[in-house]
């Protein structure tokens, strides 16, 4: 192409120099002709002729030289600007290239001789003192790998089939090694096309590949990372986010970008937490902690978050960058630990580790709030057998189902856990007396010794269990275990399937009280049951005002037990409404039978437990027993013991409306032993209050139960209430309580509870 130009170029000048030349030519002799037909024309002598001609012939050259002189001047200015010209245009090349950096090449196709420039030879590592360079030293010092390419681009560019080389290849350099170079070049053409120079720069790019991998690399780290991340501009608007930032809010990043990332608050923190955290990015540029967002399905989570503020190089704040881990994930896995480390991985249990801390807790707060707390340990009766004869997996079976059925007997609060091998405890806190243990371990035992299905057929197994109170049977968790653990070494002593407790004495207790439990049904089936009375005297006349029914159980071998003994064992029996309504029917009849003798009572008194409230038939059973009896409502009195009453709530409140709107007398019985709300007090449909034998026994001498008496008297009369003295003993107890001005007593000073024929001879006596 240059050549081309220069060809163009020197055969222009050439035609103008050869104008030029004939137009000066044609001038000068069309002068020459001109002028001497004119000198002839005027017709001169010879020697005036001459003289003219000569001046002419001077004037011509002066002319004409005069002419020279100019041109002459005029180009050589010309030449010397054009050479200034050239001379700044190749000083701008030389900076750019510096400037640059870029190296400049020449190959002469021609001659195959190769030109470079000093920056040239520097990216290429090629001595300068090496004068001359061909091609194939440039071919040799590309990558293996990128010569093929390189190769190519230049034939292609050579055989004019792209108007620039532009190509990017690595190139070896000796100190160095190897790298990226981005080389562009374009050929000169003669006028034919054919390339005869390939001039170009070289750059060494190696720099900006570094860069753009790592871009590259960041590129990818940003979409494949796990943790969440987040880009904001400097107001604080969301510009990208990453594939995990979707994966954990939900959102899609189309729904987030241009917004903030407050759409993302959880509420969870207050103004506070969000002052404190943009102080702290002010000042510092960065700021981490656990922040609370929601998911786009409205899920509050926890994430470990990294906040950075980015600056220009001015430090000028250009972005936010958020990156976040979702702890929640950590959080679970965390939990999961926590749960494979304190349970049984096959029955699901809490293992010893857990029972024990949970054991250790429960016998600080039972020592604090002085209650008691029981430990049921539970061996499975030759488990190993089991397991040897049906194999591991039935085995398992078994404790699994073992494990269920013990489940499905515990109730709220209770702590079942599986120590290891065929070995259970149970932590009963709430219900931690003698008989409720008892109780709950001879279920277990029966529901241990109901069959299991394992593989097709039937297995029989039995269990041998321990039981241990707090504080009686151990200071601490450990100790309640061993003791435990003890206990079942005795149970398989006395022939497996059995149950023991620590202590003997509870032990015998327990098993009394099972006999006990079962001989009562049989009583209330045989009519072992009696009712005895206990008059009631008005204090103020002195005559007999009303009597209260106890109950007795006539045992065929152990005689008169009396109700303190066996109601207890009754209630776990479920029999106690069954045992009142008894009560309550031949009370009735009795006080019928009394009335109609002419005895002039005013009550009769049953006692009706909280068993019996919640089974839901008082008020129809009364109603029954009094048009049975053909008593009056009004000679009726139901006491329920001050605790009852109140744990009884609306319900029981409700009952009792109910009783009151029949007609029958309401009493609270062991007044002061409870925690009565005074509004409930005076909101309840009660006739009276029976003051607790426990505040009539010391009296006179103590002072506090005589001005407790005082008390409870004087809020029954300030609510209207008729007032009963329980456990009178002495004249002097009934004499203080005369005093205060309680209406009526009970007690052994009158007499003790009696069978009905002992009380009519007492009232057909007449004084009392
Ligand atoms: P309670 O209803 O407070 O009955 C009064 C208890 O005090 C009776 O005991 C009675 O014998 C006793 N007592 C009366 N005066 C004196 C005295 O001067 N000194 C002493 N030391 N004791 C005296 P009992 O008959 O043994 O009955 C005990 C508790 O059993 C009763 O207390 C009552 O809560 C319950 N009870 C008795 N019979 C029945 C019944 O048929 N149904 C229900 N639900 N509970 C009953
Ligand atoms: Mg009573
Ligand atoms: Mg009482």
């Amino acid at each position: 192409m240059f050549k081309k130009n220069a060809l163009n170029a020197s055969v222009s000048s050439s035609t103008s120099a050869a104008l030029i030349t004939f137009k000066y030519v044609l001038v000068a002799t069309l002068w020459i002709f001109f002028s001497d037909y004119v000198l002839r024309l005027l017709g001169l002598n010879d020697s005036a002729q001459q003289w003219l001609q000569t001046a002419k012939g001077v004037a011509f050259v002066v002319v004409t030289g005069a002419l020279l002189f100019f041109s002459v001047r005029f180009q050589l200015h010309r030449r010397r600007e054009q050479e200034e010209a050239l001379r700044q245009s190749e000083e701008r090349f030389n900076l750019a290239l510096v400037g640059g950096n870029d190296g400049l090449w020449d190959w002469d196709i021609t001659a195959d001789a190769l030109y470079m420039s000093p920056r040239c030879r520097d990216i290429f590592g090629i001595d300068t003192s090496r004068q001359e360079l061909l091609t194939k030293d440039w071919l040799t010092l590309l990558h293996p790998q990128d010569q093929p390419a390189a190769h190519a681009a230049m034939l292609e560019h050579l055989q004019g089939k792209t108007e620039r080389l532009d190509v990017q290849y690595r190139v070896q350099h000796p100190g160095r090694g190897y790298f990226w170079v981005q080389a562009g070049a374009q050929a000169v053409r003669d006028l034919n096309g054919q390339a005869i120079r390939l001039v170009g720069v070289v750059r060494d790019i190696s720099e900006q590949i570094k860069r753009e991998q790592r871009l590259l690399q960041a590129g990818v780290m940003f979409d494949c990372t796990s943790e969440g991340m987040l880009i904001c501009d400097a107001k604080q608007n969301i510009i990208d986010v990453n594939n995990a930032f979707c994966e954990i809010t939900g959102y899609s990043t189309e729904e987030v970008i241009g917004r903030t990332p407050a759409m993302l608050a959880s509420g969870r923190h207050d103004e506070d937490f969000y002052r404190h955290m943009w102080q702290q990015i002010k000042g510092t540029g960065r700021w981490s902690g656990e922040i609370w967002n929601r998911r786009r399905n409205g899920e509050i989570y926890p994430q470990w978050q990294n906040i950075i503020a980015v600056t220009d190089p001015y430090g000028q704040l250009t972005h936010y960058v958020a990156v976040f881990a979702d702890m929640s994930i950590i959080k679970r896995s965390q939990e999961e630990i926590d749960y494979l480390a304190h349970h049984d991985p096959l029955t699901k249990l809490p293992n010893r580790l857990l029972i024990t801390e949970r054991l250790n807790t429960a016998v600080n707060r039972a020592r604090r709030h002085q209650v008691s707390l029981g430990l049921i340990f539970v061996d499975l009766d030759r488990f190993k057998g089991v397991n040897d004869s049906l194999g591991h997996s039935l085995g398992d079976e078994l404790l699994l189902t073992a494990a269920r059925r013990m489940e499905y007997l515990c109730e709220e609060g209770d702590t079942l856990a599986r120590l290891g091998s065929d070995e259970f405890v149970i932590l009963v806190e709430r219900r931690a007396v003698v008989e409720e243990l008892s109780r709950l371990a001879e279920r277990i035992q029966q529901a241990i010794a109901a069959p299991f299905k394992l593989g097709g057929q039937l297995v029989h197994m039995t269990a041998s269990l321990g039981l241990s109170l707090f504080p009686d049977d151990g200071h601490d968790g450990a100790e309640l275990l061993k003791n435990a653990d003890s206990a079942v070494t005795l149970a398989k002593e006395r022939g497996r399937n059995n149950y023991a407790f620590y202590t003997q004495a509870l032990t015998e207790q327990a098993r009394r009280r099972m006999t006990l439990e079962s001989d009562l049904h049989l009583a209330l089936k045989h009519n072992q049951l009696r009712v005895y009375y206990q008059l009631q005297k008005d204090l103020q006349s002195g005559q007999w005002a009303g009597l209260e029914a106890l109950v007795r159980w006539q045992h065929p071998e152990q005689g008169v037990i009396p109700p303190n003994e066996f109601l207890p064992a009754a209630r776990h029996a479920g029999l106690m409404g069954e045992i009142d309504e008894f009560v309550l029917y031949q009370a009735c009849a009795q006080m019928r039978r009394w009335l109609d003798a002419g005895y002039p009572l005013r009550s009769m008194a049953v006692n009706m437990s909280g068993y019996w409230m919640e089974r839901g038939d008082v008020v129809s059973s009364t109603r029954q027993a009094l048009r049975q009896a053909g008593l009056e409502p009004a000679h009726l009195e139901l006491e329920v013991t001050e605790d009852e009453m109140m744990q009884h709530g609306e319900r029981g409140e409700h009952l009792l409306d109910r009783l009151a709107e029949l007609g029958v007398r309401l009493a609270i019985d062991d007044f002061g032993t409870g925690y009565s709300s005074l509004l409930r007090l005076k909101r309840m449909p009660v006739n009276k209050l029976k003051i607790d034998r426990g505040f009539i026994s010391d009296l006179p001498g103590n002072s506090s139960d005589s001005a407790m008496a005082r008390a409870i008297i004087a809020l029954g009369k300030s609510l209207q209430l008729t007032i009963t003295a329980e456990g009178i003993e002495t004249l002097a107890q009934e004499a203080l309580l005369k005093e205060y001005g309680c209406d009526t007593g009970q007690g052994y000073l009158y007499n003790q509870p009696l069978p009905a024929a002992e009380v009519e001879k007492l009232l057909m006596r007449g004084d009392v």
